[in-house]
C-alpha cells in the first residue's frame, strides 16, 4: 500500500484526488453572505419626510447594498464589502458621512470613521479629519499600513497623504441643508442664552436627524467586520470625537461573538461601550437579538441616550434595534433577502426614549 502511493503515478493521483475532496469541502463549507447597513438613527418620522427624499435615501441605501454583496458575492472578504458600502454613502450627500458631513461650531467638517475585523481583532480608525474624501478608506488604511488603530487630526491627514490619498477641498464636504441646519442649530442656541442667561445643554444641540453611515459584512469563510463613517454631530465643540471611530463604542466585530456598528448620541454610546457591550453578552451566551435589545432598549434608555445600532453574528443573524423614532436601515440576509426600512415597523419595540430626550 506504502509503495503503490509512494510510485509517481499513483501519488499525482492520490494528490489530485485529496486536492478535489479538499475544494469540494471547502466550497460545501462556505459560510452564507449577509450584509446590513445603516444610515442614521434620530428624529425620522412620515410627517418630517418628503416622497422625494425618501425615495432618493431608499436608492441609495440599496445601491449601497447591492454593491457590498456584490462584493462577497464575488468572493472578496467582509472588510472589503464594508467599506464598498459605506463608501457609496459616504460619496451620497444625503447622509452625514463624507461629502455632507455635519458642521461643527466653528463651521468646520470634521469626520470620524473606524473599521474591524472580526477574525484576529484587527482594527483602524481615525478621528477628526477634514480633507479625507472617504475616511472609512483611511481608518482601512490605519489597520494595513500602520502599527496604529487610531490616528486623528493633522496626524492622520499627514499619513493620507503619505499613503497617496488625495486631498479633498473642504468645499468639496459644504451642503447647503447641513449649513442651515448648523445656522438654526445657532440661532436656537443664542435664544437660550438671550432668554435664560444660560448656553443651551449639549442634548439639546445635536441634531435629530443623525445619519451617520455603517456597515456589518459576513464572508464566505465566516468572517465577520464592521464600520462605521461619521461627520458627528451638528455644532459639536471644535475637537470633540464622537463614538463611530472608537473601537468598542461605535464598531466592534470578533468571530466569537458577533459585529456591531452603531449610531446615535455618541457621548451615551462611548460610556456604554455599546458595541463591545452587545459582543461581549453575546460571548457570554445571550441571542444576539437579545443582547443589542437590552443594551440600546434598556440599558441606553434609561441613561437618555439615544439611537440604535446593526449587528450580526456568524451565522449570519441580524438584529437592528434602536430607540429613537426612526432609522434608516437596510440588508440582504442569508437568504438573499434585501430589506430596506426607515421608520418603526409594527411589532418592534416602542421608541421607549422618547419624551425622555429633548431636541
Ligand atoms: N454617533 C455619532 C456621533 O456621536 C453621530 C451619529 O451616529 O449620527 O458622533
Amino acid at each position: 500500500m506504502h509503495e503503490q502511493i509512494a510510485s509517481p503515478i499513483n501519488k499525482t493521483i492520490f494528490i489530485v484526488f485529496v486536492t478535489g475532496i479538499l475544494s469540494v469541502s471547502t466550497v460545501l463549507a462556505q459560510s452564507p453572505l449577509a450584509l446590513v447597513i445603516h444610515g442614521g438613527a434620530g428624529t425620522i418620522t412620515k410627517d418630517s419626510m418628503t416622497a422625494g427624499k425618501e425615495a432618493a435615501i431608499r436608492a441609495i441605501l440599496k445601491e449601497s447594498l447591492e454593491t457590498g454583496y456584490q462584493q462577497l458575492s464575488d468572493g472578496a472578504n467582509s472588510t472589503d464589502a464594508v467599506i464598498a458600502a459605506i463608501n457609496v454613502m459616504e460619496d451620497s450627500p444625503l447622509f452625514n458621512a463624507g461629502k455632507g458631513a455635519v458642521f461643527n461650531a466653528a463651521g468646520a467638517n470634521e469626520m470620524d470613521a473606524s473599521i474591524m475585523e472580526g477574525a484576529g481583532l484587527n482594527a483602524g480608525a481615525v478621528a477628526s479629519v477634514s480633507h479625507i474624501k472617504n475616511p472609512i478608506n483611511l481608518a482601512l488604511k490605519v489597520m494595513t499600513a500602520s502599527e496604529h488603530v487610531m490616528l486623528m487630526g493633522e496626524g492622520a491627514e499627514a499619513f493620507a497623504r503619505q499613503q497617496g490619498f488625495e486631498m479633498m477641498d473642504p468645499a468639496y464636504f459644504h451642503t447647503d441643508f447641513r449649513w442651515q441646519q448648523l445656522q438654526r442649530i445657532k440661532a436656537a442656541e443664542s435664544e437660550t442664552k438671550e432668554t435664560t442667561g444660560q448656553d443651551s445643554l449639549a442634548e439639546d444641540q445635536h441634531d435629530q436627524w443623525f445619519s451617520t453611515v455603517g456597515a456589518v459584512a459576513l464572508d464566505k469563510h465566516g468572517n465577520l467586520a464592521a464600520g462605521t463613517s461619521t461627520g458627528g454631530t451638528s455644532n459639536k465643540r471644535w475637537g470633540r470625537v464622537g463614538d463611530s471611530p472608537i473601537i468598542g463604542a461605535g464598531t466592534y466585530a470578533n468571530n466569537n461573538s458577533c459585529a456591531v456598528s452603531a449610531t446615535g448620541h455618541g457621548e451615551y454610546f462611548i460610556r456604554h461601550v455599546v458595541a463591545y457591550n452587545i459582543c461581549n453578552r453575546v460571548e457570554l451566551g445571550a441571542t444576539l437579538a437579545v443582547a443589542a435589545d437590552t443594551v440600546i432598549n434598556d440599558i441606553l434608555v434609561k441613561a437618555g441616550g439615544e439611537g440604535g445600532v446593526i449587528a450580526m453574528d456568524r451565522k449570519g443573524n441580524i438584529t437592528t434595534p434602536f430607540n429613537s423614532e426612526g432609522m434608516y436601515r437596510a440588508s440582504i440576509d442569508t437568504d438573499g433577502q434585501m430589506t430596506i426600512l426607515i421608520y418603526r415597523e409594527e411589532g418592534e419595540p416602542e421608541g421607549a426614549l422618547m419624551g425622555n430626550v429633548e431636541h
